[in-house]
């Protein structure tokens, strides 16, 4: 058989197909769902069966030929939306009218290609109530089909004698099953991977984030500091650290609640990422103590932004939950990598800890430095 005229017997099938199932739902003006009364499932079960002949008597009438044509489909189909009742009436009803329209080998193999039909679409039922993933199952079976159709086309010449035909149908099945479970194992081995690689980077940014500001917590900011040692102490560029501490935060507790001291925490947390360039990065250390490392950044230029953020801060009063606004100010140590004596992260964190003591010291709402009496 040609390959075009195999093509165009496809072709002719499926259009037959979808005008029979479009006038098949006219007819019944509800449209095929599973939601059908009885009685119109048993209907549209019968003018599916009438569907299925008018397929295989077109591929007859077409070259003689039983094999290639989509009979079996409206078989499947009444199984799928009406399940057993749906199957029997449909598959008993076009296997009655067979032997009328067709004779022998014809006879045998469109009779083999609806019990098959028949029978897989059962199976399938018969699965789907037991076992629940059916998404699996689905990919499965659509591998499968998708193999099994590829290799009928491909072993057309076959056909003509029922043995070499039932003989290279099971084959197909078995081969495309085969295939099928086996790209499933590898597809599913790679969706497996790539979803604990998900998790793993979810589960990440989770341990990396402070709850209630959404900000990098301490042990993002230890992180940092870490990459501080490898690479900012090696190469050209300086970082700036920043460590702010608000004031007098227990009395704002002690007044207005925790509550309200919490909606403060996540405000000036706002602030911060506001001000800051996208190279920095703002962490919750712990508590009302929170941190900034100025990307790129020495210990006057340092000066200047940390300045930006004692305005930002104490210049707009904060709205607490009760409508009330409050003045919040905080304090500022700052150290640098631009200065001499400081060679790693941690006595980078130990002096601008000292910077915030003097802050503190000098009166609050300054930026502090580890070397002077007096912050400014
Ligand atoms: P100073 O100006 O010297 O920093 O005074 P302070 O009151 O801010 O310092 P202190 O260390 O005495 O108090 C810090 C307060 O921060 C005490 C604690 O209850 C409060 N705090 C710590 N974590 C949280 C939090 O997550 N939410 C709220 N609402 N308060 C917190
Ligand atoms: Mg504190
Ligand atoms: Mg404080």
């Amino acid at each position: 058989m040609l390959l075009t005229n195999l093509i165009n017997n496809l072709i002719a099938n499926a259009s037959l197909l979808l005008v029979g199932l479009y006038i098949i739902s006219r007819l019944t003006k509800l449209g095929v769902t599973t939601k059908l009364p009885l009685r119109r499932q048993v209907t549209i079960s019968f003018l599916l069966a009438g569907l299925s002949i008018v397929i295989t008597l077109h591929g007859v009438l077409w070259n003689a030929q039983a094999d290639f044509q989509y009979g079996f489909v409206p078989i499947i189909m009444s199984a799928l939306y009406f399940g057993l009742t749906g199957v029997r009436i449909t598959y008993v009803a076009s296997i009655l009218v067979l032997p009328f329209i067709l004779t022998e080998t014809l006879l045998l193999i469109a009779f083999l290609d609806y019990t098959l039909a028949a029978s897989v679409a059962v199976a399938f039922m018969w699965f789907r109530e037991r076992i629940k993933p059916a998404r699996d199952i689905r990919i499965v079976n659509a591998i499968s089909l998708g193999f099994i159709s590829l290799f009928s086309l491909l072993n057309v010449s076959n056909y003509n004698q029922a043995e070499t035909y039932v003989m290279t149908l099971f084959a197909f099945i078995t081969i495309g099953y085969s295939a099928g479970f086996l790209l499933h194992i590898v597809y599913g081995g790679i969706h497996k991977i790539q979803r604990s690689e998900r998790l793993i980077s979810k589960y990440k940014e989770a341990a990396f984030t402070d709850a209630l500001t959404g900000l990098g917590n301490r042990r993002r900011f230890e992180e940092e500091m870490k990459r501080v040692d490898e690479e900012v102490f090696n190469g050209t560029q300086d970082v700036a650290l920043l460590f702010l501490d608000i004031d007098h935060f227990k009395s704002i507790n002690d007044t207005y609640g925790h509550d309200a001291g919490d909606v403060i925490l996540v405000e000036l947390g706002n602030r911060l990422t506001q001000t800051a360039r996208t190279d920095d990065m703002v962490c919750r250390n712990g508590g009302e103590e929170f941190s900034v490392l100025l990307a790129d950044c020495t210990l006057s230029q340092g000066f200047v932004i940390g300045k930006r953020y004692l305005r930002q801060i104490a210049e707009a009063p904060f709205l607490l939950p009760d409508g009330s606004l409050i003045d919040v100010t905080v304090s500022i140590g700052i150290a640098s990598t631009s200065e001499s004596k400081i060679a790693t992260s941690s006595q980078l964190i130990k002096k601008a800890d000292v910077g915030l003591y003097v802050a503190k010291r000098s009166g609050r709402n300054r930026l502090g430095k580890w070397n002077e009496k007096k912050a400014n």
